[in-house]
């Protein structure tokens, strides 16, 4: 079986059949408050064990819940860049047993939820529905000591409560991702939404991002949804992907072989590489929700709506949009100099009359470092007139650019100051020539038939300009005036 990354469609080897992977994910996001969503205890990572508790996050009998505003705000800002419709909201008790829930139930929203209908727009121009995102609490971490660090097989099990009570936003999507690439720019494209807004600081390694996969997979063409397993426990965006190929390679290898598919969680063992049962979820497990009695409905006034959208900064997608504009280019080429954040930079530069296909490639391959956002744009669109122009060489415009990084100064200083200075095309034949002249049976070989041999004398001719001309020589011209002598010698 093989699950290609560029392949939508994956085709059985065995049968020739062709599928389709069909997934929806259920993301969950931890508000960036200071305080937890019902109590004043501090919201915070890697405090000590059980030090940010208190009667309500501990749900003491007689303890009553105070919502946080903030986290009502960060949610419906979420809600808004997702595009959702922002509802008059309640919350609910799901009541179920777990040793990190410390009341027995977990307080959230089930048929009423603040946000519901929303679109997230990805680089490729792809469109993922957001079913809903909801507000509810984060329960406490388990630890289990011994065995395989699951509950069933620990010797014992450590709990904290610090993370009991947590404000989480958990996102429905629909299922409308079709590959593990598509999956995994989702939750990229969900994190720069997440980041933008403030809402999260959504750090997939510290636990306030979460990625549950549903994956199901149906013969290429059908409309009906087949049945899914739902995988817990993805921690990075890797493991997100090699889940999904690996569940769906399951899933067709099960039904090829004419057994069905059961409806369950599945658990990701990163070592492994594999995924193993958990929960039958083929009876839906019976929450008995019911409204929580201890808060009143949510129903935020048009002022404070407002205010949301008002404060809203520009997202991702129009960014890129912005930006792929200025350049000419697709949204889908900017990606990386909008979630590194230096679209603006690049914006400024092109609109400082920067070259713009030069401009995008040195911040995107010469600015991956510290302070890139503070340069000046105006110096980065003279660092490309000047590299333009052919009075620097890209080798050189590249050390220009780190000099600039951090020092504030020109790129024509630094220039100077390096002695930099691009060769004149008379001096630069004068070296070609001479370097012809020196070696004859290189020379001979470069002109001769061997496309291999040629490409690599061409380094090696290149290689000596540069050493003659102590890196004066700009790399791309020397190539061409080596074709061009040897299109002359060949006649
Ligand atoms: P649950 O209450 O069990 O979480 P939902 O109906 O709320 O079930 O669906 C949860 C997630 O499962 C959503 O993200 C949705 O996109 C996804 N999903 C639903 N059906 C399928 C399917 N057949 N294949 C893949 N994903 C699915
Ligand atoms: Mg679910
Ligand atoms: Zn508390």
């Amino acid at each position: 079986m093989s699950v290609t990354d560029d392949s939508v469609l994956v085709t059985s080897p065995t049968t020739g059949a062709v599928w389709e992977v069909v997934i929806g994910l259920e993301v969950h996001a931890e508000l960036h408050t200071a305080t937890k969503l019902f109590c004043a205890c501090p919201n915070s990572f890697g405090d000590e064990p059980n030090t940010n508790v208190c009667p309500v996050c501990l749900g003491l009998p007689g303890s009553l819940p105070v919502l946080n505003r903030r986290a009502v705000e960060l949610a419906m800002r979420l809600g808004r860049a997702l595009g959702c419709t922002v509802n008059d909201s309640t919350f609910a008790r799901k009541n179920y047993f777990y040793p990190d829930m410390p009341k027995d139930y977990q307080v959230s929203q089930y048929d009423e939820p603040v946000n519901t209908d929303g679109v997230l727009e990805l680089p490729d121009g792809s469109r993922v529905g957001i079913e809903r995102a909801h507000m509810e609490e984060d329960t406490g971490k388990n630890t289990h000591a011994g065995g395989g660090g699951r509950i069933h097989d620990a010797d014992y099990s450590l709990i904290d409560y610090n993370r009991a009570g947590v404000p989480l936003v958990e996102i429905v999507g629909r299922p409308d991702i079709r590959s593990a690439e598509q999956a995994k720019a989702y939750v990229e494209e969900l994190r720069g939404v997440l980041l933008a807004t403030g809402a999260s600081d959504a750090k997939m390694e510290e636990g306030s991002l979460r990625v549950d996969a549903n994956v199901s997979v149906r013969p290429a063409g059908s409309t009906e949804l087949g049945t899914r397993c739902e995988i817990k426990n993805l921690n990075s965006l890797r493991s997100l992907g090699r889940a999904i190929d690996y569940e769906a390679r399951r899933q067709i290898d099960l039904l090829e072989s004419g057994e069905r598919i059961r409806q369950e969680t599945r658990h990701w063992d990163e070592e492994g590489g594999r995924t193993r049962p958990g929960r039958s979820k083929e009876e839906a497990e019976d929450y008995r929700y019911f409204q929580e009695p201890d808060l009143v409905p949510l129903e935020p006034d048009a002022d404070w709506l407002a205010a949301v959208d008002a404060s809203l900064p520009a997202l991702p997608a129009q960014r890129r949009a912005r930006l792929a504009a200025a350049a000419g280019v697709a949204p889908g080429d900017v990606a990386l100099h909008v979630a590194r954040g230096l679209d603006g930079l690049a914006l400024a530069a092109i609109e400082a009359g920067g070259d713009p296909s030069r401009v995008l490639n040195h911040v995107e391959h010469n600015l991956a470092v510290e302070g890139a956002e503070a340069l000046d744009p105006t110096h980065l669109a003279e660092l490309v007139r000047l590299e333009a122009d052919g009075a620097l060489t890209a080798t050189q415009a590249k050390t220009v650019l780190a000099n600039m990084v951090g020092s504030g100064r020109s790129p024509g200083d630094i220039a100077a100051e390096r002695g930099f200075e691009a060769m004149d095309t008379g001096a630069l034949e004068a070296a070609v020539d001479e370097l012809i002249a020196a070696k004859p049976d290189e020379w001979a070989e470069f002109c001769g038939d061997d496309e291999r041999k040629r490409g690599k004398l061409t380094g090696f001719f290149v290689g000596q300009v540069m050493k003659a001309t102590k890196g004066q020589a700009d790399g791309k011209a020397v190539t061409a005036l080596l074709d061009a002598r040897r299109d002359a010698a060949r006649g």
